[in-house]
């Protein structure tokens, strides 16, 4: 295997550049994925070395090779200038900010943006004196009219968690660059592999890779990825500053895990599909939240902006007793209840956004459950819910 540098990469599509990126067989004592190295202490060879600081590894808080062979890969998927790599989705989240914001500064934050990130902006954001505003995920270009002298960044996130409301990014993106101020996105639903995010304007694109990167519900991780060399430098001093290094069993596990996300991606955007329209057709459901589907308010956004759809989704059942609700989703088969998302096994999860929405109405109309379909076969993925589907029907 001859080796490929990182422009040589460029000439592959983007499978191949997937599954060849961040690996170099020569490094690794000619295995094909990178050593899992554990350590704090580096050592040096000599005093001069030592004074200079020049070994390509330093200390445990600020790299070491697992950790660099999934930086590169994460680098070669998401197409900016240098990506970092976190123990959290959430810290993927918090991280731009402390590094994008001082007191005085003020925020703009979608309002259908993913309930702990509000919660930092509350808190911590707010300790630290910078004020926050939250925009109508719909704004679009609208959005200038919130724009003060002292607007820093606008945190963007589409579809909306849970909620799935699609946003204008590119319109986003031009206001907030004639107006000096950072586009951060997180940008998990659709990954980069089915929205350039950096293409659109983002500059700082986050990903809780717990999710679809890890794929296996076994790993909490989180990258940021930076779009250009300055924002990148600082983003990497903030992530040096906190000493927020994740373990390098959880780096390898997430670089085993992009090595077929690609396919698992595409195989569960498929069946994702299948059963939204499915939902869509049962009786019980009022309405299925999914930007793939042609008559969802943020189709024709999604259709010029992404490539693919996650398998992601929510829907809204005609209005239900909770007793009802609960004889749906407590005894399915296959649809384990619970939070996070993106492994190979299927989820649902009652949601009600109406206690935290601050400039935007929740009022959907009946109960609210949002589903992730993972590698299982659909047509038991049916079957199981259309036994629910029964038992809900009997308690009502
Ligand atoms: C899950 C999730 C996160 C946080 O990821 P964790 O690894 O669970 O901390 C952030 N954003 C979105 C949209 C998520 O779904």
């Amino acid at each position: 295997m001859k080796k490929v540098s990182l422009e040589g990469l460029q000439r592959f599509r983007e499978r191949t550049r997937v599954v060849m990126a961040g690996r170099d067989p020569e490094d690794s004592y000619g295995f094909v994925n990178p050593p899992i190295v554990r350590g704090s202490t580096v050592v040096y060879q000599s005093l001069d070395e030592f004074m200079a600081r020049k070994a390509r590894y330093m200390y445990g808080t600020l790299g070491n090779p697992t950790l660099d062979a999934l930086e590169t890969a994460l680098n070669v998927m998401e197409g900016g200038a240098g990506v970092v790599v976190c123990p959290s989705g959430l810290l993927a989240c918090t991280l731009p900010l402390l590094a994008a914001l001082s007191a005085g500064d003020h925020l703009l934050v979608t309002d259908s943006v993913y309930r702990p990130t509000r919660n930092f902006c509350a808190t911590v954001l707010g300790r630290m004196g910078v004020e926050v505003t939250y925009f109508d995920p719909l704004i679009g270009d609208g959005i200038e009219a919130l724009f003060k002298p002292n607007t820093k960044a606008v945190f963007t996130e589409a579809p909306g968690s849970q909620s799935f409301e699609m946003q204008d990014i590119p319109a986003i993106a031009r206001v907030a660059h004639a107006r000096g101020a950072l586009v951060l996105m997180d940008n998990t639903w659709a990954t980069p592999l089915f929205f350039d995010s950096h293409k659109a304007g983002v500059d700082l694109s986050i990903q809780a890779g717990t999710k679809y990167y890890a794929g296996h519900s076994d790993v909490l991780v989180g990258t940021v990825s930076a779009r250009t060399p300055e924002l990148y430098k600082l983003l990497r001093s903030t992530w040096e500053t906190l000493g927020v290094i994740v373990a390098p069993e959880d780096a390898f596990l997430t670089l085993r895990g992009i090595r077929t996300m690609p396919l698992r991606l595409k195989e569960q955007e498929q069946a994702g599909l299948e059963m939204a329209r499915w939902l869509q057709g049962r009786d019980e459901v009022l309405k299925v939240l999914h930007p793939a589907l042609p008559d969802d308010p943020g189709h024709a956004l999604w259709k010029r902006d992404f490539t693919g759809a996650s398998s992601l989704f929510s829907i809204i059942l005609k209005p239900a007793p909770h007793a009802a609700v609960a004889a749906l989703v407590n005894d399915l088969a296959l649809f384990g209840m619970g939070a996070s998302w993106g492994g190979y096994e299927s989820l649902v999860l009652p949601f009600d956004c109406s206690a935290y929405r601050t400039v935007t109405e929740w009022k959907p109309g009946g109960p609210c459950i949002r589903i992730h379909i993972g590698l299982e076969d659909v047509e038991d993925l049916k079957e199981d819910l259309d036994a629910g589907f029964r038992r809900m029907k009997a308690a009502m």
